[in-house]
């Protein structure tokens, strides 16, 4: 079954749907990221907090210490009372004072050797430590600081020690009589309800002293000489749930707005994109998908194994439309040309267009050839009425190359044998369809194996050039010679022209080859007799911009009178750029060379042609003075076109007259010279002087 060939969206959807997936994926991945350091780095922060309010709360604690035991000097009055109430004792039997009375834990007198003289503990005391910090506290309090206080850590005991130089004359000093300085020493611990307190404050769960294991926060604390002696620390602050609470909607809300404007984004890009993709694939004027989209579903035929049929589809006579009613009309063939093939693909085909006059069919599935060619067959049938564009009413034909992809892997491939047969259509006559077979790839390739030859042919001078006469239909003498090409193949023998020329062309040989055999002709010619001589210029050849200047070169070189000279030109050359030959036309004739219009009524037969460009001469081609033994009508066309020439004063001339009858006819229609085997085949030079003064030319061309 027929399978209908549609455009390959599908990769561009697949790549674009990646594409937005990375897109999101490395997004979230980057949301995620950025969100986990925000909370690290509050972590962080917090720690850092807590460390700088523990900190400070520690430094409170120790001003208070300060404060009091400072009091304590001028303000003992009370504690001395209670002392002497008690009953002073050694000091190893503490002074037990109510805790109104003592806001230490402990106090201690002691003499400037650091022994303890008198021994206070307040009644809840919780310290269990009975000797001073006496050596370290006497060195700090004698310095006379401001600060008296620092922090005590024994047997895992956290406290503040305060001491104090204590004056001679307070009550405490009365109390113990003694001669020496004397210093007093409280202690107060640091309970664990201040560090619970200031955790619960500061957010560590747990304050703990002593060696810190890794990843906790740690703070320093130091005795009043500021030295050292251990460490506070707590567990650092994970992210918590509460910080992911906070943090994550705010993130999301901004993931979100950001996912919102990517994807609004995305789909105007994607539209745009869209939009380009499908202007990148049509063509502007026929609105058919262009070359570049064939190829892509041919590729993707290709990759999906199915079969497929393609035809390559070139309009016969396009260039004369666009030169003779111009390209607006041009454009609007086009246009109808591209509706007519999009009816026949019926949505089955992909019917497209490659640039210019050429498009395309594409069909996919097993019996798509068979389709193909009756779709084609179709056309060819569509194009036999006339199309009419405003006033012009246009007889169109179309050459067709058709190929079906067996073996074959690559588009390219596919698309150089449809080529192949399509110029094979155009070959045998055009307005035809051609299916591509390998024969003709070997012709292809024999053509490349002839260029080869012929290349090497011109460098070695195996052309050379025949001549065959052209007679004065009445009188039958000679008037002329046609300078005919003969390569002399060392293997193949004489090759004739019909078979190299068209190789010549095809490959970018003919303009050196033509200018070559001129050069000869003119130079054989020019001191032998006074007939004329024709040469015949492919289109290629005449379309140079440099032609006419090489002509006038080529005569001023030999020396051979321009009046002599005869250019036969076909029609290809005015269809292929009408402008560039008329200008080459007219230089001619401003040299005085004579243009002469070949094969006459074997292409399009444009009578429009003999008004347009100037001629002097029409070459009424063979098939026509064939034709017109058997065809009536073929008979009152060429009387026609005769009569035509002879009013714009043109000289006809009849080709390949083959019998006597011919010969007749084309006299009694008014055809003033006539050529072909019936007088003579072409032949070497020195036969064709000899054609004309037997004796005398051969001598001075022997003397040459
Ligand atoms: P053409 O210009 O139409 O030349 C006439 C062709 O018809 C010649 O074939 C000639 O041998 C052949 N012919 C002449 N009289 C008769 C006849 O009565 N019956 C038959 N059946 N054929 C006849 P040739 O030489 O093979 O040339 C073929 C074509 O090659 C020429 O057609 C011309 O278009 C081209 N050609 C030949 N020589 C040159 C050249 O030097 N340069 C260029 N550009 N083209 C050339
Ligand atoms: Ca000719
Ligand atoms: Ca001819």
């Amino acid at each position: 079954m027929r399978k209908s060939v549609k455009f390959d969206k599908r990769l561009g959807r697949q790549q674009i749907m990646v594409m937005i997936t990375l897109l999101i994926l490395g997004y979230a991945a980057t949301i995620a990221l950025s969100t986990w350091q925000i909370l690290r780095q509050i972590s962080t922060d917090a720690d850092g907090h807590s460390r700088v309010a523990i900190s400070a709360a520690l430094t409170q604690e120790i001003a208070r210490a300060d404060a009091y035991v400072h009091a304590l000097t001028h303000w003992d009055d009370e504690v001395a009372e209670a002392a002497v109430r008690h009953g002073l004792n050694t000091p190893h039997r503490p002074v037990q004072l109510e805790k109104g009375l003592l806001q230490a834990d402990r106090a201690w007198i002691i003499n400037d050797k650091g022994a303890a003289l008198l021994t206070f503990a307040s009644e809840q005391a919780t310290l269990s430590m009975d000797t001073p910090p006496a050596a370290e506290s006497l060195k700090m309090a004698s310095q006379d600081a401001d600060r008296h206080s620092g922090f005590d850590l024994r047997n895992g005991q956290l406290s503040i020690v305060s001491t104090i130089a204590l004056p001679r004359s307070s009550e405490l000093a009365q109390l113990v009589k003694a001669e020496q300085s004397l210093f007093l020493v409280t202690q107060s611990a640091v309970s664990n309800t201040v560090l619970a307190r200031a955790a619960a404050d500061h957010d560590p769960v747990k304050i703990s002293i002593g060696q810190p294991p890794s990843a906790q926060v740690t703070l320093p604390i130091f005795d009043g000489n500021g030295r050292a002696v251990g460490t506070l620390y707590w567990p650092k602050s994970a992210p918590s749930f509460a910080m992911v609470r906070e943090v994550v909607p705010v993130m999301l809300g901004i993931a979100t707005i950001f996912v919102l404007l990517v994807l609004f984004l995305l789909q105007r890009a994607l539209g745009t994109y869209r939009h380009l993709n499908r202007q990148a694939r049509t063509d502007w004027l026929s609105q058919l998908p262009n070359r570049s989209a064939l190829n892509m579903a041919v590729r993707t035929a290709m990759r999906e194994e199915k079969i497929v049929s393609l035809a390559l589809i070139d309009l016969d006579s396009f260039k004369m439309v666009n030169d003779y009613h111009g390209h607006k009309t041009g454009d609007e063939l086009v246009r109808i040309i591209a509706r007519m093939l999009e009816r026949l693909a019926s949505g089955d085909a992909m019917a497209a267009r490659l640039g210019g006059d050429e498009f395309a069919l594409l069909l996919t599935g097993p019996n798509s050839l068979e389709h193909l060619i009756s779709t084609c067959d179709q056309f060819h049938q569509a194009l036999r009425a006339p199309i009419q564009i405003g006033e012009a009413s246009l007889i169109i034909s179309a050459s067709i190359g058709i190929v079906e992809a067996r073996d074959v892997t690559s588009e390219g491939e596919l698309l150089r044998r449809a080529d192949l047969a399509m110029y094979a259509a155009k070959r045998s006559g055009k307005a035809c369809s051609i299916v591509h077979d390998p024969a003709l790839d070997r012709r292809s390739a024999a053509n490349i194996a002839l260029k080869d030859d012929l290349v090497r042919a011109m460098e070695r001078d195996e052309i050379s050039l025949h001549y065959q006469p052209i007679y004065r239909a009445n009188a039958r003498d000679v008037v002329a010679f046609e300078a005919l090409a003969r390569w002399t193949h060392p293997k193949k023998g004489l090759v004739p022209a019909s078979q190299f020329i068209p190789v010549a062309e095809e490959f970018g040989l003919i303009s050196p080859m033509g200018n070559k055999l001129l050069e000869r002709c003119c130079r054989e010619w020019a001191s032998v007799g006074d007939v004329r001589l024709t040469a015949n210029i492919s289109a290629a050849h005449i379309s140079r911009p440099d032609f006419s200047e090489t002509v006038s070169a080529i005569l001023e070189r030999t020396q051979f009178d321009p009046s002599r000279l005869v250019i036969e030109i076909t029609e290809t050359s005015l269809v292929k750029d009408g402008r560039r030959a008329k200008r080459a036309l007219d230089s001619l004739t401003d040299l005085g060379v004579r243009i002469a219009l070949d094969d006459f009524g074997s292409g399009y037969a444009s009578i429009g042609f003999l008004q347009k460009f100037h001629f002097d001469m029409l070459k009424i081609d063979r098939s026509i003075v064939a034709n017109c033994m058997e065809s009536a009508s073929a008979r009152s066309m060429l009387q026609a076109c005769i009569a035509m020439a002879d009013v714009l004063n043109i000289e006809t001339t009849a080709e390949g007259v083959e019998t006597e009858a011919q010969a007749e006819m084309m006299c009694a229609f008014g055809c003033k010279y006539l050529q072909g085997f019936l007088f003579a085949e072409a032949m070497p030079l020195t036969a064709a002087a000899d054609l004309i003064a037997p004796r005398g030319n051969r001598d001075m061309l022997l003397r040459a």
